[in-house]
Order: structure tokens, then C-alpha cells, then sequence
């Protein structure tokens, strides 16, 4: 196919702001899918991604239209998944934006539109629902005007769900989208995405950018220095069709053999063995785990099942890393890192939904990057990793800039909750959409995202502010391990890290928290909360009424028979010491604070 006849763009929208069903009626228009094989929106979606507000990536497809080859890709809507939103960008020469008639643009619908603004690619804004009778379509219109300073004339009005006026989208595409240029130079594919296939192994979705890539052609991987056959190449209509080969500007997959999704990373670079490229393209970084959690099962012996479950889930998640972990009151179990906390909640809603797992996870910690006096830096997965403060010269941790859209009556609440977590404004904290609605910009640390913001931002602003988040830079702090200790005994998997000015009030809520759950005990239990053994908050559970020893005896005891009770009891109690066994429902509600 000539560069000329082809265009490839993707959809940046808002959950619900109809990105499956406009996608549905452009495979109709173009005869890509028959209205008979159409059953409504292709794919299916979890109900924890809509719970979460996060959109579907649908699957890409190639349409063909009125002689152009159209090839439609999908960004991610998930605010942990920027880097893999920039490689989807970089595959496209265009974009369109859908905006919903009735609602306006969100905070991520922005974050990706920046994106892809960034990367110089052709914006297509498009009104949606406009059959709906709440549709303002002249404000949502002086919106998108205001953001994109664009004209009014080149914002597409549609409805989705009827199909008026879909088709000018595609006239859009081919007019206003520039073809896919490239230079007669040796093969180079960006990676976009993958999946896994039972059978088939690793299958890597591309775009090529230079050069063509034929089934049987021995390939190389350049940035992660794998290389494998292309056992068959192909594109998506929207279910896989083989091809004989891939050329510049298509945008298609590969089969790769790879037994393993990390040996074909997104935004890697594919080109021949026999003619490599000399450099693979730009924009290529290896994403790192961000947030960490301990994932223990409630029932031991369903240990295996979790090793096997996620397993099953790093093929398709490369981002996701897991390493065995035993902590005493938890068992065995496994310590993984997230892009994201969003990121965790679908592992774990996976886990349990669709390998019916019944989990425990530690409360979520950051990724502290520590310095040592010896000069060398780690990433800390878990706060049992961290050395002993004698060793440390400073520890950073991971800050994001927090973009918030909302409407202005909810500002105030929203700049509190800003402060409590730690936000410092940014140059343009804050900017007008129109009269009523403005985006917040901020720097927070992550370790303030991941505990209670989200939640308590869909409170304040009754559901109506919307958030993304991305990484920003690392920079100094001041935190410590804290420890918590039941009978003296340190609880592993209770140790967190946490703000040293912030100790003492946190050490507090986990010891009372602990307190209310734990059973009493034949004795006395000290539960307490330490910076590296100075204790900063401590309570009491009182042992369990006693004295059968003096019921039983009365007043009949002889001296001696006291002493030898007493001293048995002390033994026993010497032995229990240390031997307060938590029950695992204990550890839930104290995770959860
Ligand atoms: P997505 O989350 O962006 O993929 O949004 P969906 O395509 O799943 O649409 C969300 C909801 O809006 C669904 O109930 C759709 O039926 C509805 N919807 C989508 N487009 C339109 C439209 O043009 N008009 C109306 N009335 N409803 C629509
Ligand atoms: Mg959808």
C-alpha cells in the first residue's frame, strides 16, 4: 500500500464518553464487521475498570475506506499507563479526541490530549451524544475551542449510538491526517503493545516505520537484545488476518515465538538481523514498578495457586514484577510491584475474581530510592529492605504532578486535601476551563496518592472532579521504618515507611487499631509502635480475667503451693511472651487504615 493511501490515528477519550460505540459504528460504516457480526461493543468490559473510571483498550483495527487504509490503535486510559499512552502516540500521525455533549473534558481525556499535542499530532475533536436532549453542544464546543484553539468548523458533531454524521469522522481522518511518512532505510518496527497466545506465544503489535518485515524473517529486538522469527505477521481486522509481510506505515502484529511478554517490551524497536538498524528509534524507556504490596492468601495452602495466578497474569503484564516473601504472621506469599495503585487493584481484583483467590495485601509503599554514605542508590521494594539508618545519606521518594479537573464550587475542599497530602503548587496551579470548571495542577508524592486520595477526591467534589497523575521527579524526604510490635515481638508485615513529623500520630492510629482487633491474651500485651526502637506510641490489652488457680484453691493454698503456681505461671507466660498469635482477619482491618 502506498504512504498516501494510509492513515493511522487513535481515540483519546474519557471513560463513557462513547469511545466502544463510536468505534462500533466506524467498523460498520467502513464494511469492516457486517451489522450481523456486530454484537454491541466487541469487547467486554471489567466491572472494576468501570468502577474505576478506567476506559477499555479496545483492539486495533484496520479499515478500509473508500480506497485509504485506515488503521485505527487505542491509548490506554489508565493514568498508571502513560509511558505505554506515549509509544500507542508515537505510532500515529492523528488523533481523535471524543468529548461527551453532556459532560465536558475530563482531567485524563487532557493528560493524553497533552501527550499527544506534544508529539505533533493532528487533533480531530468530536462532540458526542448529541442526540441526547442534555447535550450542550455550544458549551462542550467553546470548551474544546478554549483548550485547542481551534476553530469551530473543525469540531465534528456526532451521535455514536444513532450514527449521525459519523461517517465525516473518517473524512477528517483522510483530509486533515497526514499519511505516515518514511525514509527508504533499514527495517525498524516500534512495539506498541503485546499479548500472549497459549499457542502461539508472544505476539508483539507494531508499527513500521522504515523498511517492511516479512513472515520468516530473522529479527532483532534491539533495546533488549532478543532475537527470534517472525512466524507470522499480519494485521487486525479486528480479529488477526496473516499477511505476507508488513511494510512502512502499517500498522499490524508479529508472532514472535517469545515464550515471555518482558522480552518484547512496548516502545522497543524490531529490525532485521541480515540489514539491523544502527540505532533503535527514540522515546524507549523501561517503566519500573512504582508502588509495592505484600500479597499474602488467606487459606496457606492456596500458595501454589497464587505463584501459578500470577504467573498467568506477568505474561500479559510486563510492568508487573512479583518476588516470594514470607513474613511470620502471613505465611508465604509474594511481593509485587505496580505502575500504579490502579495497577495493583486490577492484579488484585483479577486475582480474586478470575482465579477466585482470597487475598491479603499490606498496605501499599512507594518505591524510596535511598542513598547510601557509601554513595550508591536502591530502589527499596519493601520498608523491611531499608538499611539501617546509620547507613543512609538521604532517601527520596517518587513525587507526580496531579492534574485535577473539577467544577469551581469544589475548589476550596480540593485545595485542603492538597495540602494534608503534601501538594506544592505548581507555576499555573490553576487554570479556567470556562466559568465553572478549572484544572488544579499540583506536585504531590506518590505516597499520598496511594492511600485514601482518590476516594476521598470523589467525596469532597461528590464525584465530580476527575484526576490524572504522572511521574514527576524524585526529591528528598524525611521518613523512617516504622515498626510495630505486639508482646516486643516486631510484626513484619505491619512495618511501613512513614514521614518521621507524621510517626507518632500514624504510630497511634495502628496501635489502636491493632488493640480493637486483637483477642486478649492470659496476660498483659504491649502493642507498640517504634522508630528503630524508640518507641513513639504504645497501648495496653489487659490480660483475661485469671485466678482459676484461686478459685480452685481457696483460701486453702499453703504458701509453698502459691509459690510453685506462681512460678509455674511466670513460666508459662515467659513461654507466651512473643507468642500472640494474630489472626489473619486482625491483619485485614489494620492493612486497611
Ligand atoms: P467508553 O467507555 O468511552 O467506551 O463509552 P461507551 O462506548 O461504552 O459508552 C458509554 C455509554 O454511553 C453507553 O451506555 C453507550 O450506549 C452510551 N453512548 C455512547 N455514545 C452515545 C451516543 O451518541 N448517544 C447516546 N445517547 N448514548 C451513547
Ligand atoms: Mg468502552
Amino acid at each position: 500500500m502506498k504512504l498516501e493511501s494510509i492513515r493511522n490515528f487513535c481515540i483519546i477519550a474519557h471513560i463513557d464518553h462513547g469511545k466502544s460505540t463510536l468505534a462500533d459504528r466506524l467498523l460498520e460504516v467502513t464494511g469492516t464487521i457486517s451489522q450481523r457480526e456486530m454484537q454491541n461493543q466487541m469487547l467486554d468490559t471489567m466491572d472494576l475498570e468501570r468502577e474505576r473510571g478506567i476506559t477499555i483498550k479496545l483492539q486495533p483495527v484496520r479499515m478500509n475506506y473508500e480506497g485509504y487504509q485506515l488503521n485505527l490503535i487505542d491509548t490506554p486510559g489508565h493514568v498508571d499507563f502513560t509511558y505505554e499512552v506515549s509509544r500507542s502516540l508515537a505510532c500515529c500521525e492523528g488523533a481523535l479526541l471524543i468529548v461527551d455533549a453532556t459532560q465536558g473534558m475530563e482531567a485524563q481525556t487532557m493528560a493524553n490530549l497533552y501527550l499527544a499535542i506534544d508529539q505533533d499530532l493532528e487533533i480531530i475533536p468530536v462532540i458526542n451524544k448529541i442526540d441526547l436532549p442534555a447535550a450542550d453542544v455550544e458549551k462542550v464546543s467553546a470548551e474544546i475551542q478554549h483548550i485547542l484553539g481551534c476553530k469551530k468548523e473543525e469540531i465534528i458533531s456526532v451521535s455514536a449510538k444513532t450514527g449521525e454524521n459519523v461517517e465525516s469522522i473518517l473524512k477528517a481522518v483522510i483530509d486533515r491526517i497526514p499519511p505516515p511518512v518514511s525514509k527508504l532505510d533499514k527495517t525498524k518496527a516500534l512495539i506498541f503493545d503485546s499479548s500472549f497466545d497459549d499457542y502461539r506465544g508472544v505476539i508483539a503489535y507494531v508499527r513500521v516505520i522504515d523498511g517492511e518485515i516479512k513472515k520468516g524473517d530473522a529479527l532483532t529486538f534491539m533495546v533488549n537484545a532478543k532475537s527470534t522469527e517472525a512466524t507470522e505477521v499480519g494485521y487486525f481486522s479486528p480479529r488477526q488476518k496473516s499477511k505476507e509481510k508488513l511494510t512502512a506505515g502499517e500498522i499490524g502484529y508479529i508472532v514472535t515465538g517469545f515464550k515471555d511478554v518482558s522480552d518484547c517490551r512496548v516502545g522497543d524497536t524490531v529490525t532485521l538481523q541480515k540489514y539491523p538498524a544502527e540505532e533503535p528509534l527514540d522515546g524507549y524507556a523501561d517503566v519500573k514498578p512504582m508502588v509495592f504490596a505484600g500479597i499474602f492468601c488467606k487459606e496457606g495452602d492456596d500458595y501454589s495457586d497464587l505463584r501459578e495466578a500470577l504467573g498467568k497474569l506477568k505474561l500479559n503484564d510486563a510492568a508487573l514484577t512479583y518476588e516470594p516473601e514470607h513474613a511470620k504472621a502471613l505465611g508465604f506469599g509474594f511481593r509485587c510491584g505496580f505502575l500504579g495503585l490502579l495497577h495493583l487493584d486490577v492484579v488484585q481484583e483479577r486475582l480474586s475474581r478470575e482465579y477466585n483467590l482470597d487475598l491479603i495485601v499490606t498496605a501499599p509503599s512507594v518505591a524510596y530510592q535511598v542513598i547510601g554514605t557509601d554513595g550508591g542508590s536502591q530502589i527499596i521494594a519493601s520498608p523491611l529492605d531499608l538499611p539501617d539508618p546509620t547507613r543512609i545519606a538521604s532517601i527520596e521518594e517518587p513525587m507526580m504532578v496531579v492534574d485535577i479537573v473539577t467544577p469551581a464550587e469544589y475548589i476550596g475542599g480540593i485545595m485542603q486535601l492538597l495540602q494534608e497530602k503534601r501538594g506544592q503548587p505548581t507555576s499555573s496551579e490553576m487554570e479556567y476551563l470556562d466559568k465553572e470548571r478549572v484544572i488544579i495542577h499540583y506536585v504531590l508524592p506518590l505516597s499520598g496518592i496511594v492511600v485514601d486520595f482518590y476516594d476521598r477526591l470523589k467525596n469532597i467534589s461528590s464525584g465530580y472532579a476527575s484526576m490524572n497523575y504522572e511521574f514527576h521527579e524524585y526529591q528528598e524526604c524525611k521518613v523512617r521504618r516504622m515498626d510495630i510490635l505486639v508482646a516486643g515481638d516486631p510484626i513484619e508485615a505491619l512495618a511501613t515507611i512513614v514521614y518521621v513529623d507524621e510517626g507518632e500520630r500514624i504510630g497511634r492510629k495502628v496501635v489502636e487499631a491493632l488493640k480493637a482487633v486483637l483477642p486478649r491474651q492470659q496476660f498483659e500485651v504491649r502493642i507498640q509502635a517504634a522508630f528503630s526502637g524508640k518507641i513513639i506510641a504504645s497501648a495496653k490489652i489487659p490480660a483475661m480475667r485469671k485466678d482459676v488457680t484461686a478459685k480452685l484453691y481457696g483460701g486453702d493454698v499453703t504458701r509453698k503451693r502459691k509459690l510453685l503456681e506462681k512460678q509455674k505461671k511466670g513460666k508459662a507466660k515467659m513461654k507466651a511472651m512473643g507468642k500472640v498469635d494474630i489472626p489473619k482477619e486482625a491483619f485485614l482491618s489494620v492493612l486497611k487504615r
